[in-house]
């Protein structure tokens, strides 16, 4: 059988990565992941300053070859000064750096036969 870790990219994966959870009721649209992706990942040279512009909640996002976890922007039916950030991203990394910039806590990374219940 195949060794548990898969060489990709040249970083070492591991074949337990599943899955991460955004909780998306605490989520502020910082883009602190998304700064914190793109200097692990293309830039290194990135601030907050470059992602600050709340113009980039306008239009609607995927991430890409050039960013590869995106956060958009929602009304909130139940309380329009407070919208909803969804954030969309890969599963790529073993030490996620878009996890580890959340402000809030907003993501876990869960490993295999790990449960957790949000409440
Ligand atoms: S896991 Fe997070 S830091 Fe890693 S590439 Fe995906 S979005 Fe970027
Ligand atoms: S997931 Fe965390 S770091 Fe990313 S926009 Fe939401 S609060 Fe900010």
């Amino acid at each position: 059988m195949e060794n548990r870790k898969t060489k990709a990219a040249g970083k070492t994966l591991s074949e337990d990565r599943i899955g991460i959870l955004v909780d998306t009721t605490v989520c502020a649209g910082c883009l602190h992941c998304e700064m914190a992706c793109h200097n692990a990942h293309f830039s290194p040279s990135l601030s907050t300053n470059d992602f600050s512009d709340p113009a980039v909640f306008r239009n609607y996002r995927r991430p890409d070859d050039k960013a590869l976890t995106v956060v958009n922007e929602f009304p909130n039916q139940k309380n329009p000064l407070l919208p909803v950030y969804v954030k969309i991203q890969c599963m790529h990394c073993e030490k996620p750096a878009c996890v580890s910039a959340c402000i809030v806590g907003a993501i876990k990374k869960k490993r295999r036969r790990q449960r957790s219940v949000e409440q």
